[in-house]
């Protein structure tokens, strides 16, 4: 049997959690419930996921439909762009089998490469390898998630690249139906002409528009400001997630609790850290999403931010142990490079 591969290589900096990351997380879920109805898909397609921060890995190894799970996206620091190309390539040479004089392997892989930000790795490398080797062999559908993508790096690795303008509920929902409507026409277009170009759905009434090389694109991840901490109680990790307004200061918009073990793993080492002075910062929360102290935004003297509710703390970043509070608003602190 011919297979065709479909990849989901999706970037999951800090900057998309909390609302954004759980709406790709459900998108992934419709996409493979819905494909599961379709009797072409259902016969033909095999579904991979790779996440990609300042890391990249694969989540779910290439799987047929109906052994699919759906999984949840880990968040981490950092968009590597030039490393998911490299996994993923390294992935397709393993992994999607190539014809030869023998046997007919599998059809072109689809590739639907979803990014908020702009690469923090240099890329060229990779995107070189890939324009060389892999793009014609490959249909790359690279989107833009929001207006911050660097959509100047995505026009270099294929001639298929979208914006997503809004990202509401709504629109990320009739963006997921535009993707599986697209697969579906290209699983059946594969099945029934043996063509395995890649066919997308219109997509009228969606919020999505073509971008073309050369246009304006955004260069630098200054959309977003997100501080990692870790709370003193529970010892998991939280990001607190603030909002670029005009002037250069930042305004808060939501703390969120996250895999910390997923965070390390999908998270550039050894990288220096971006600071932001707490002046730019408007807001903080009400309290630790983990385990609701009063403070969700005090700093220990190692650099790094817990949460404090009353008498001896300890840091669970450091170790130091502490009674009450300083108070005082102006202080550098590490941030995510989005
Ligand atoms: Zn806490
Ligand atoms: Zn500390």
């Amino acid at each position: 049997m011919r297979r065709l591969p479909v990849y989901f290589v999706v970037d999951v900096s800090d900057s998309m959690v909390g609302e954004t990351i759980l709406q790709v997380e459900n998108g992934l879920r419709t996409i493979v419930n819905e494909l599961r109805g379709d009797p072409y898909a259902l016969e033909t397609v095999f579904v991979s996921v790779i996440a990609f921060a300042g890391k990249a890995e694969a989540l779910c190894p290439l799987t047929e439909l109906y052994q699919f799970n759906a999984p949840d996206l880990p968040i981490g620091e950092g968009t590597a762009l030039g490393s998911a190309l490299e996994y993923l390539m390294r992935d397709i040479d393993q992994n999607v089998q190539k014809t030869t004089v023998e046997i007919k392997g599998d059809w072109k892989p689809i590739i639907f490469l979803f990014t908020d930000g702009v690469p923090t790795d240099k890329p060229g490398k990779a995107v070189d390898q890939w324009n060389r080797k892999y793009r014609r062999g490959c249909n790359l559908v690279a989107v833009s998630l929001g207006n911050g993508a660097d959509t100047g790096v995505l026009t270099s690795l294929t001639d298929n690249v979208l914006r997503l303008g809004e990202t509401t509920p709504e629109s990320f929902k009739a963006f997921f139906k535009w993707v599986t409507a697209s697969i579906k026409t290209s699983s059946m277009s594969v099945s029934d002409y043996g063509d395995d170009g890649i066919k997308l759905a219109p997509h009228n009434g969606i919020d999505l528009e073509k971008v073309g090389p050369g246009e304006p694109s955004c260069a630098m991840d200054e959309s977003v400001a997100v501080i990692p901490a870790k709370c003193s109680s529970t010892r998991r990790m939280y990001l607190m997630k603030y909002l670029a307004q005009i002037g250069g200061r930042f305004s808060f918009e939501g703390a969120y609790t996250i895999a910390g073990e997923a965070y390390e793993r999908f998270s550039s080492s050894g990288k220096k850290r971006l600071k932001i002075n707490t002046q730019n910062l408007e807001g903080a929360p009400e309290s630790c999403p983990c385990c609701g102290n009063q403070n969700a935004f005090v700093s220990c003297q190692c650099g790094n931010i817990t949460c404090y509710g009353e008498g001896v703390a300890k840091c669970p970043w450091c170790g130091f142990e502490w009674n009450g509070l300083e108070y005082g608003g102006n202080f550098d602190v590490s941030r995510g490079r989005g």
